[in-house]
């Protein structure tokens, strides 16, 4: 093994095995195109099953596209989204939101952690009902978030009950719903629609699929001219299967969860290991995947010398993201640079 990008980001994993077979498995025969195929009716099957309810299921390849053309669903033009200010949303998709939904304002909230703090929701939601000011339609949540924290099912009831009353939908950006859920332990139906999330985002990629994220939707309302508004995105796969086919295979037997409790447990691991160090300190608490930590320079220095990559653009220090793929040997051969 030698020291690279292993921990820069859960996207610089490959496909899982699973994920490889079910795409070699799709690949027999000729199937019909644009989801008629099996392997996508399976796939929104197995949705359903997991999350115990009716719901709508989509299929995009980029986490850019999923939350621009679900928050556009939501919103008309003259519409706000609240989102925190430390979101992907907000920070990482070029305007896509704002783009796809024809200019839809994001409207920035504070809370600790990169969780949006119900008061501030609510004081944004409240501060003004003029015509002059984008009427607020949507709450934009990530789970896990950007420093790699989670909110409960309690929590997110409580922002619902803010929203609610409102008029305000909630969308979760869920790039990491399979480390939050592993994170969770409840059901995925306690941490989503039974907790009022209206939409979910559910990444693929980096739980370990190629290139595919999914749209969800609870409610139905929402998703009625959905598959018009993914074909004009130019985000309606022909080759459909190979997309599906990679979810129903990973939502078997619940392959999603134990690959994102893997990577959950390195994460662990590394954050336990850094606490040890002189020169490094964990900065959130690690709920996920993500170990955030403010490094000495000479630390620095010694892990960049042995050839590790990270970015410490995002929460104030360094980022080190675990996968499906990051082994124990990695998470000590980290730690053993790190020491000196
Ligand atoms: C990775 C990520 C996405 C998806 O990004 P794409 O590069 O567009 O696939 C969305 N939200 C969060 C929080 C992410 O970390």
């Amino acid at each position: 093994m030698a020291p690279g990008c292993q921990f820069a980001s859960d996207n610089t994993a490959g496909i899982c095995p699973e994920a490889w077979e079910a795409l070699q498995e799709a690949n027999l025969g000729h199937q019909p195109s644009y989801g008629d195929d099996h392997y996508t009716r399976e796939a929104c099957d197995s949705f359903r099953e997991v999350f115990e309810t009716d719901c709508d299921v989509y299929f995009v390849f980029t986490g850019t596209a999923a939350n621009s053309l679900a928050l556009a669903s939501l919103c008309h033009s003259y519409h706000s989204v609240i989102a925190h200010s430390v979101s992907h949303v907000e920070t990482d998709e070029c305007g896509a939101p704002e783009f796809f939904s024809n200019g839809s304002k994001l409207l920035l909230a504070k809370g600790e952690h990169a969780k949006c703090d119900p008061a501030d929701v609510a004081r944004l939601i409240r501060s003004r009902n003029d015509l002059h000011f984008p009427k607020p339609r949507a709450l934009s949540v990530s789970q896990s978030t950007e420093f790699g924290t989670v909110y409960r099912p309690e929590e997110l009831k409580e922002l619902w009950g803010v929203c609610r009353s409102h008029g305000v939908s909630m969308h979760m950006d869920g790039a990491r719903f399979a480390n939050a859920m592993a994170s969770l332990g409840c059901s995925p139906a306690e941490a989503t629609w039974r907790s009022g999330v209206d939409v979910l985002c559910f990444g693929g990629t980096k739980n370990g699929m190629a290139m595919t994220e999914a749209v969800v939707f609870f409610d139905k309302e929402l998703s009625k001219e959905f598959a018009w508004r993914c074909k004009q995105a130019g985000q309606l796969a022909s080759k459909m299967r190979f997309i599906s086919a990679q979810w129903r295979r990973l939502l078997q037997d619940g392959v999603w969860l134990r690959y994102a409790s893997l990577a959950n447990a390195h994460a662990q691991a590394l954050a336990a290991g850094l606490r040890e160090i002189e020169g490094a300190e964990i900065l959130h608490a690690v709920e996920a995947n993500a170990v955030f930590a403010k490094l000495s320079p000479d630390v620095d220095k010694r892990l960049k010398a042995a050839g590790w990559k990270y970015y410490s653009f995002i929460g104030g220090g360094a980022r080190f993201m675990c996968s499906w793929k990051t082994t124990e040997e990695e998470v000590q051969a980290l730690l053993g640079a790190a020491r000196g």
